[in-house]
């Protein structure tokens, strides 16, 4: 079943409270012995494991990953392996799906916890995306139509849009892979973030009356075959939990705090917010464009807060300062199910011969999704 989108939490911020008091997170400090066996299980594994980290896990979880990234890079690390037997995903579910898809058939891709999934994936439901195609192909030409998802969505969702020749895209490469979708058919289907579908397209010059949410609880999506027939973009209702959080008064009020700060977030926040922003980019280009800033200069940074508090600590040095955006703790609560205890369980069993718990794509759904992959590759090289 779909879920819908929320709307806007509407949180209340006391200007007068300190901004350290609001923007850090105290984690629980991690036992010793705990931190211990965890370091000489992974020793045992050498070169034959590797452990890949997303920017957003937190801190006594990262700190083990032999590489971090965004969940593109993580891939391609993973592709790039070849030494390594056994792969252990710091992340969460699609992320090691997409993994699994990228590394040869006898690598097992391990996830800690199978409950870390993301709601946002959870959102584009292939039973719903397939029934849409169909009441679609009643209104229009679905061969004019070229399917497109975020790399943040299941397996089943990256298959159908290979099989629909679409492709998938990241937070980094949207543009290009929207700017070849529309030179290929009349319309894009985007699953399932309707935030970062809407704001690149509108960086590309697509006006927002062009563009259509699809809602996958109502019928022709809650609209009329005519305003389907006339919208250049269909965006499937789906949204990040986690980047909803964000409003575009917490700028308004960044602003009046400190003049001259910066505002940067990520396109998964909500189109008003892009709008009141300075930058705008995926989490690599976050990372890149607050580290490259001059020193002494202030941000205020639209992202999950795992990565605003380190990409803090790593500049503070020179003088600069980083803030959350919104003023309060927004975690990603489905890849904090990653914990060290549920690591060293997956080590402890490996270590056994078991995974624990393995993640694996069948392999009709790998064909299309891989296809999918290949075409965003082509593109984006
Ligand atoms: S931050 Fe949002 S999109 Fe990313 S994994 Fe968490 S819920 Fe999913």
């Amino acid at each position: 079943m779909a879920i819908k989108t929320a709307e806007p939490l509407q949180v209340r911020w006391n200007p007068e409270q300190p901004i350290a008091d609001v923007t850090r997170m105290d984690e629980p400090a991690i036992p010793p012995e705990l931190l211990e066996e965890i370091e000489e299980l992974r020793e045992k594994f050498g070169r034959e494991l590797v452990l890949l980290g997303h920017h957003y896990q937190r801190d006594e979880v990262i700190r083990f990953a032999d590489k971090r990234g965004d969940s593109l890079a993580l891939s391609q690390f993973a592709a790039a392996e070849k030494d390594a037997k056994y792969v252990i995903f710091l992340g969460v579910h699609f992320m090691a799906e997409t993994a699994d898809m990228l590394t040869p058939p006898d690598v097992p891709v391990i996830l800690p916890d199978h409950r870390a999934g993301c709601t946002m994936a959870d959102m584009a439901d292939i039973d719903d995306i397939e029934d849409a195609w169909e009441q679609l192909a009643d209104i229009c030409d679905t061969s004019e139509i070229v399917p497109v998802t975020y790399i943040n969505s299941t397996a089943d969702v990256k298959s159908f849009v290979g099989e629909h020749g679409g492709t998938i895209c990241t937070s980094s490469n949207a543009h290009k892979i929207i700017r070849w979708a529309l030179a290929r058919g009349e319309k894009l289907f985007f699953f399932p973030d309707q935030h970062l579908g809407r704001n690149t397209c509108y960086d590309l010059d697509i006006p927002l009356a062009q563009m259509s949410v699809w809602d996958p609880e109502e019928p022709a999506g809650g609209h009329s075959p005519e305003k389907i027939r006339s919208s250049r973009i269909l965006l499937w209702r789906g949204h990040c939990s986690v980047h909803q959080h964000f409003q575009p008064r917490h700028a308004d009020i960044w602003r009046e705090r400190i003049p001259g700060i910066n505002i940067i977030v990520h396109p998964e926040c909500s189109f008003e917010v892009v709008q009141k922003a300075d930058y705008v980019g995926s989490t690599s280009h976050i990372i890149r464009t607050v580290s490259e800033a001059p020193p002494g200069t202030s941000w205020a940074v639209g992202t999950e807060n795992h990565l605003v508090n380190r990409l803090g600590e790593d500049v503070s040095a020179e003088g600069k300062q980083v803030h959350s955006l919104a003023p309060y703790a927004c975690l990603c609560s489905t890849m904090f199910r990653i914990s060290p205890e549920s690591l060293r369980d997956s080590l402890r069993a490996l270590l056994d011969g078991k995974f624990r718990y393995r993640i694996r794509v069948d392999e009709e759904t790998k064909h299309y999704a891989n296809l999918a992959l290949e075409r965003m590759f082509e593109i984006t090289c």
